[in-house]
């Protein structure tokens, strides 16, 4: 594992969220070292949750994260539950208990995020994570690249790794100023403790309500103390992308006024809700620049319609490791290879996820009512397991992109 000066490359992630703390614990497996530079003063995560789709959960197991995890997770037994806004009629439900493991060899967890980002800094080498690292520029001189930091450090290194989410500054280095788009949408998320939730929303089970212009998304994390909320409604004028901009429960509940009292009742229960602006970036064409390249949000971020953006990102910290792994000599080499692996499914999701938000917010009428039918005729576990199913270290699937 020589890098280009016949010793080990020298890896700097910028950022510690998930995809960046999942790339040094990677790397670390990989026998390669990477540091995190994270802007944070501490590693911490937005109290919220967040489901683990098979096709993370069975890297998160091979990395030894999804074992202490479980402790606190809770795994689903019923998804993609789609019920009508006005009185909870279920359209569809699929059956996770049993489908999961049978199709993908892997369950589908809830996890709190500042969970699993903890178990994630536990798989990092200890002192690799810098606190308080805000980076605020990148000079790539020949086969090094010198950062700078808010607080006058620098810091050189032979791989930068952009892991620095969806207001990416290593993106901007890259791939230039881009184009952002008003969806019109923001998300809503709140926490409801465990003993306030109706029993409904207590199951072991991934519920979607759907209705005109809104959608509204609750499942039970750590253990059942919590459940989780997360809506998606027309976003108000001051809407900023960020879980630090706060509103309120008044707010909230306008938002779904009218709907199944049942629901409107577990919203009533939340606690300190946070909004964040839903904004529109098409996918990059590239996302690597000699020997610089981008992991996560900061590369390609999505709609959370499909509930992937995560565990895209632990995907993306997989192969970026094996491919410096099997290639330190020429790191350029392989993040041009990296990019090559991950680029086409990260866009198709980016696609496809947007897409997803016209479907789930359609008015009443005739157009509802197809899709409402259609429910029932097709299989999401089966239609989407080009999602679920793809493992980037199966030998079968190597090189391939589905
Ligand atoms: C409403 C909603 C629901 C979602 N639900 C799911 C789900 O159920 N499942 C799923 O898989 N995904 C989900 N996602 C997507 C998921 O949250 C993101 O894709 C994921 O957090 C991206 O991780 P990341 O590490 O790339 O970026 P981030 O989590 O944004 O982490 C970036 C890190 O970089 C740091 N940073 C930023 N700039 C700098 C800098 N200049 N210098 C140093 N550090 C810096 C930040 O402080 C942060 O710690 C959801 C997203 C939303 C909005």
């Amino acid at each position: 594992m020589l890098g280009p000066d016949g010793g080990t490359p020298e890896i700097a992630i910028i950022g510690g969220g998930i995809g960046g703390l999942a790339a040094a614990a990677f790397l670390r497996r990989a026998g390669l070292r990477g540091t995190v530079y994270e802007q944070a003063p501490e590693l911490r995560e937005v109290g919220a949750g967040l489901v683990v789709a098979p096709n993370a959960a069975r890297l998160l197991r091979r990395l030894g994260v999804l074992g202490p995890l479980l402790e606190r997770a809770v795994r689903l037994e019923v998804g993609w539950e789609f019920r009508r806004w006005r009185d909870g009629r279920v359209l569809s439900a699929e059956d996770l208990a049993t489908a999961c493991e049978r199709l993908y060899g892997e369950h589908t967890y809830t996890v709190h995020r500042a969970d699993l980002l903890e178990a994630l800094g536990r798989a990092v080498p200890p002192g690799a994570v810098r606190l308080g690292a805000q980076c605020v520029a990148l000079d790539v001189r020949g086969e090094r690249v010198a950062l700078r930091f808010a607080d006058g450090a620098v810091a050189e290194a032979d791989v930068v790794v952009g892991a620095d989410g969806v207001h990416s500054v290593v993106r901007a280095a890259v791939a230039g100023p881009r184009d952002i788009a008003d969806s019109g949408l923001c998300a809503f998320r709140a926490l409801v403790p465990g003993e306030r939730a109706p029993s409904f929303a207590r199951r072991r089970a991934q519920t979607l309500w759907i209705g005109p212009g809104h959608h509204l998304v609750h499942y039970p994390i750590s253990g059942g103390r919590f459940v989780n909320l997360v809506a998606f409604a027309p976003a108000g004028g001051d809407s900023v992308e960020s879980w630090t901009a706060g509103a309120t429960v008044e707010e909230f509940l306008a938002e779904f006024d009218g709907w199944d009292p049942r629901l409107v009742g577990l919203i009533r229960a939340a606690r300190a809700p946070g909004r964040w602006a839903l904004l529109d970036r098409a996918p990059l064409p590239a996302w690597s620049r000699g020997p610089v390249t981008l992991l996560g949000d900061a590369a390609h971020p999505m709609f959370p319609f499909f509930a992937q953006g995560a565990a895209q990102a632990v995907e993306d910290a997989a192969v970026l490791a094996r491919c410096l792994a099997e290639d330190a000599a020429d790191p350029s080499r392989a993040l041009r290879r990296y990019e090559a692996l991950r680029l086409p499914r990260t866009t198709r999701l980016q696609e496809v996820s947007h897409a997803r938000s016209e479907v789930n917010h359609l008015p009443d009428g005739p157009d509802q009512r197809a899709r409402d039918a259609s429910f029932t005729a097709t299989d999401p576990l089966v239609d989407n397991g080009w999602i679920y199913e793809y493992d980037p270290e199966s030998p079968d699937h190597q090189g391939v992109t589905p």
